[in-house]
């Protein structure tokens, strides 16, 4: 066997490389999406869990705080300790309850940054946002 004849045994190689990027880009489009959801899905329970116990003395301070949504005005976002505001799920139209979490996002001497962001969590499509608003000073 000389190269030439070595060599014609790899002729398909590039087909062969081809196929298996395509592959690649497929497993990785799908691997991205399952992490994708499975963040989405963790923090929903993370969320369902939180709102049970929204009695933190200083919301906000310590991590992401979550109450229910009462209205949602120009610049603020009113929350309620039941279910009231309802919007439907853009994916699948069922109404859910308007959801917010109100967290102190930037914490320096340069100042800070307190966030309100409402958002909608439907058990199939995951999480919506609604609204955001950023302040200087705590909003409530
Ligand atoms: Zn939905």
């Amino acid at each position: 066997m000389d190269y030439q004849q070595y060599a014609e045994q790899f002729k398909d190689i590039g087909e062969k490389i081809k196929e298996s990027r395509e592959k690649a880009n497929i497993l990785e489009h799908q691997a991205k999406k399952a992490k994708t959801e499975f963040e989405s899905f963790s923090l929903m329970s993370h969320i369902i869990k939180e709102l049970d116990l929204a009695c933190d003395n200083d919301p906000g301070k310590h991590g992401p705080a979550y109450f229910f949504v009462s209205a949602i005005g120009k610049r603020d976002i009113s929350h309620s300790e039941n279910p009231s505001l309802q919007e439907p799920c853009p994916s699948c139209n069922t109404q859910y309850p308007v959801i917010m979490s109100y967290d102190q996002t930037c914490d320096s001497p340069d100042g800070d940054t307190w966030t309100k962001e409402a958002f909608l969590m439907c058990p199939k499509d995951g999480i919506s946002p609604i609204a955001i608003f950023h302040r200087e000073h705590r909003f409530l």
